[in-house]
């Protein structure tokens, strides 16, 4: 279980989250949403071990260890996996290559080049991904669309026990969508944790999160279930953030 406590970042000197408290809980899909600029993805950041933050303050939990401090390699080695808003482009490496390189990087078990190609076919198979995609360099030129297709494919590949997805569902049309969101399903189960954050509602149309967050200038400042979500798309965010 992640557990964030009273946490408070900065980024050169400016305090963009103050205060946070979030749980993620086993077996279920939590959303984040608010508008831009709230503190979304500095917390999935922060979360993942990014240098560029520092914490001033509280504490991030995992199975009740704290790992504020961690190292993000060490905390990929304890099941955490971050799925970027911007991808970057990395030409002259294949999506087979980086995938397997970040497998064996994470995982005790090394698997073999042959052993990787056959458990590479079946999540393309899961996640109806054809097997040439698994060729080509990673997010060379990919579209909108491709590119979140290809952090899908590192999530199921990966098989992280917390997944932080950042804002998976943006710039995409309403076929992918569906084609990530149904990837997402697919890859949770019963000991997974998820944070989707995204500031549409549509994603949350095809996956049901358990509970929402809301964040507005760095603090989270309501919480509850799909209803909220709803409240949101009628009346945006303007009827919290003025009673805040
Ligand atoms: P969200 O994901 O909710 O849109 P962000 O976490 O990206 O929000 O940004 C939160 C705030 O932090 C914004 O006001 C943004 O301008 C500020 N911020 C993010 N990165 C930097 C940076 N490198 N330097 C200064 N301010 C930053
Ligand atoms: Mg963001």
């Amino acid at each position: 279980m992640l557990e964030i406590k009273n946490l408070h970042v900065e980024i050169e000197g400016k305090e963009i989250l103050k205060g946070v408290n979030l749980k993620l809980e086993k077996g279920k899909i939590h959303a984040l949403m608010g508008p831009n600029g709230s503190g979304k993805s500095t917390l999935a950041n922060v979360i993942m071990g990014h240098p560029k933050y520092t914490v001033t303050q509280g504490k991030i939990l995992l199975n009740n260890e704290d790992i504020t401090n961690a190292s993000p390699d060490e905390r990929a080695k304890k099941g955490l996996f971050l799925s970027f808003q911007y991808p970057s482009e990395i030409s002259g490496i294949t999506i087979m290559n980086f995938l397997r390189t970040a497998l064996n990087n994470v995982k005790e078990k090394k698997m073999t080049v042959f052993e990787f190609q056959k458990f590479l076919k079946e999540k393309l198979k899961l996640l109806k991904i054809d097997e040439s995609f698994a060729e080509r360099y990673l997010n060379a030129g990919f579209s909108g669309g491709e590119k979140k297709k290809s952090e899908i494919l590192q999530l199921a590949v990966l098989d992280p026990t917390i997944a932080l997805l950042d804002e998976t569902d943006s710039g995409l049309d309403i076929d992918a969508l569906k084609t990530i969101a149904e990837g997402i399903n697919n890859v949770m189960d019963k000991n997974k944790e998820i944070l989707i954050i995204t500031h549409y509602k549509r994603i949350l149309e095809y996956i049901q999160p358990d509970t929402l967050s809301i964040m507005i200038n760095g603090k989270i400042v309501m919480e509850g279930g799909k209803e909220l979500v709803d409240q949101l798309e009628a009346k945006g965010y303007g009827w919290i953030e003025n009673g805040v």
